[in-house]
């Protein structure tokens, strides 16, 4: 066999095709960052960042975030705009904003805020707890405050005390009726609102949020409610209020047609609300921007057939041009990506705990005297297994002794002890038929799925309920790679499972050279050192999203920031705690403290009683707080 090179550990991890220029495999086998695309000097060792997690004694799992990469990102996506907006001439700017529901985490809000303001990069928001937010935050004077969503009396007048603060707030009206408590309001306190009207578009996006968009779509006003919209300002002397037009035909869009289609509808109703008359100075193409998940660059649902770049360009070109056509002005340009903002910056990090097989232990096979004939066949089976060339007959005889011992067992013809000689021999032959697989020009549909009843499982201590809920639910692929030994031949096919009481909670749909496969080439475990594995763009909603299933709490989080000057190129600005177990027993309405009474009192009987000594019940009572005040996730 070849040499196994960090070149083979590329092909079959894909970092750089997903890493968006971010990971790479290091020459020494580990995981490596340069959260600055500009500045590839600053490389952080993913090793290092493991070390220094100990050291600051954070117990794992944990959330590391790149603070630096979501900087980048923001700077990408303006930078982009604005160079297409220049070589295009294009007439007007790009205000984008970033919707914080995407990851709503105030640092990373903040740290997107501060990275916007040379590019007046503003908020979205998409409900009242939403808005509250955004509104606390003082963007850039020019930034956009962009309000989605279904909105109340509430909404509107905090969307009003937004442009009292003098705020640029764009109240996006998604539903008809909204557009009448929105007038009503603002007459009622004297404020003058900016108004959108989001369209509910004819194109559909491609993918897996596909209908967020079409005439079946939940938000939005059709071309007739549009006009009407139009008019009813007009009416109200509100005329000039109407500023934007909004679409957004779904998330993670796979392929850059729908986009196109997209721009040209949303460009045409824009130009004929001009031609209406009405002073439109917006065009706010929503989000979708997608992120290759799988680095396949498809229309897979984890993937899209475009770039950043190309995504920008279309937009910018698109708009322009059908304005050009109708001799309407160039709107400002506003996009929503989320995504594409946050996906990279986060990952989560778990050391695996152990491995589960279907076979088991191995268990002594020799001959005893007297053992039943079942046991025999099955041992000769093995014997011919070396030099025999019928893998399929010889996988079909042991399946069949093995069906028929555990008859023979539940009628009390074998022992256990038999059942389980005859269970080994069954195990090892087929790991010997699986090596031998290679050997064949065809390999049968049976046997293949051998390979995968003999894949390991690798536990992690995390929850997937909690960490990446989108694979559960809506089998979102995430890349999965160790973060060191890949200058080694990974030996071991995996999928893997999480510590949830859940048979859903696993991850079994792994990034592969062709498509998705079951299961994960990683490393085997060894004695007394740890082996760790990240979960990588889980900053999209992923953060954010999760539920406490089996009380699986928040994970601790490490920031970290680049540093050129420091020998390791990064230090931990930051350690968020996560929960504790009393932290999730009290949302769950519990109260820890008098759960800790209750058992102190038990305890406190127990030693009057002379059953446990005084200092083993302080002891023990002692133990059950720390245990209440520690980790939700497996110790080591
Ligand atoms: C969710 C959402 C976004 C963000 O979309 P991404 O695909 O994550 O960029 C933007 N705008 C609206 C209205 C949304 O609902």
């Amino acid at each position: 066999m070849a040499k196994w090179t960090i070149n083979d550990a590329e092909q079959l991890y894909r970092v750089k095709r997903w890493g968006g220029g971010y990971f790479e495999i290091g020459s020494n086998g580990n995981l490596q960052v340069t959260p600055h695309l500009k500045n590839p000097n600053v490389r952080i060792d993913f090793n290092s960042v493991l070390e220094e997690i100990k050291e600051e004694g954070v117990q794992f799992p944990v959330v590391v975030r790149f603070h630096d990469i979501l900087r980048s990102q923001v700077a990408l996506l303006n930078d982009a705009f604005r160079q297409h907006i220049q070589e295009a001439e294009y007439q007007g700017q790009y205000l984008g904003v970033y919707p914080v529901k995407v990851n709503q985490m105030r640092e990373v809000v903040e740290e997107i805020a501060d990275a916007g303001q040379p590019y007046s990069y503003g908020l979205e928001a998409g409900s009242k707890a939403e808005l509250l937010t955004v509104l606390a935050y003082n963007t850039h004077a020019d930034a956009l405050t962009i309000l989605n969503g279904y909105k109340d009396e509430e909404f509107m007048k905090l969307a009003l005390l937004g442009r009292k603060m003098g705020r640029k707030v764009i109240v996006v009206v998604e539903k008809y009726s909204e557009l009448l408590q929105l007038v009503k309001s603002a007459q009622e306190l004297n404020i003058d609102p900016i108004i959108g009207v989001r369209s509910k578009m004819t194109v559909k996006g491609r993918g897996k949020w596909e209908s967020s968009g079409g005439d079946r779509a939940k938000f939005g006003l059709t071309n007739a409610e549009i006009i009407n919209a139009a008019r009813y300002l007009e009416q109200h002397n509100m005329g000039h209020c109407l500023k934007l037009l909004h679409f957004h035909i779904g998330s993670q869009l796979t392929d850059i047609r729908s986009v196109k289609e997209a721009v040209a509808e949303g460009g045409r109703i824009y130009a004929e609300l001009r031609h209406m008359g009405v002073e439109m100075e917006y065009v706010d193409v929503g989000g979708g921007l997608g992120v290759d998940y799988d680095g396949s660059q498809s229309t897979s649902d984890s993937s899209r057939n475009y770039s950043m770049d190309e995504y920008v360009a279309d937009v910018v070109y698109g708009i322009r041009d059908v304005c050009d056509l109708e001799g309407v002005p160039h709107p400002n340009l506003v996009s929503e990506s989320g995504r594409a903002m946050t996906a990279h910056h986060s990952c989560v990090i778990t050391p695996i705990m152990g491995e589960v097989t279907a076979s088991g232990m191995d268990f002594d096979t020799t001959y005893r005297e007297g053992e039943h004939w079942l046991l025999g066949q099955m041992r000769e089976q093995v014997e011919l297994l070396p030099s025999a060339d019928n893998l399929q007959e010889i996988f079909n005889d042991v399946s069949q002794y093995k069906e028929q011992a555990l008859d023979a067992f539940k009628l009390r013809v074998i022992s256990m002890e038999e059942l389980a000689k005859i269970e080994t021999l069954y195990w090892r032959s087929c790991r010997q038929i699986s090596a031998r697989l290679k050997e064949l020009d065809f390999i049968p549909e049976e046997l293949r799925e051998l390979e995968v009843g003999l894949s390991s499982q690798y536990l992690c201590n995390l929850s997937v309920f909690q960490s990446a809920a989108d694979t559960w639910a809506i089998d979102q692929v995430l890349p999965v790679v160790p973060l060191t030994r890949m200058n080694e031949r990974p030996t071991v096919n995996c999928s893997l499972v999480d510590i949830t009481c859940d048979s859903d909670g696993k991850i079994d749909q792994f990034v592969g050279n062709e498509g998705l496969t079951d299961t994960l080439p990683l490393h085997p475990l060894k004695d007394g050192e740890e082996y760790y594995i990240g979960l990588f763009l889980t900053g999209a909603y992923q953060d954010v999203m999760g539920d406490m299933h089996n009380l699986f709490g928040r994970l601790n989080e490490v920031h970290i920031f680049t540093d050129d000057d420091d020998p390791k190129d990064f230090y931990i600005e930051e350690v968020v705690r996560g929960s504790s177990v009393s932290d999730v027993l009290s949302i769950m309405q519990y109260n820890p403290d008098s759960m800790a009474t209750d058992v102190k009192r038990v305890i406190d009987k127990l030693i009057a009683a002379g059953d446990i000594r005084p200092r083993e019940g302080v002891k023990w009572i002692d133990f059950y707080e720390d245990c209440l005040a520690g980790y939700t996730y497996l110790k080591r």
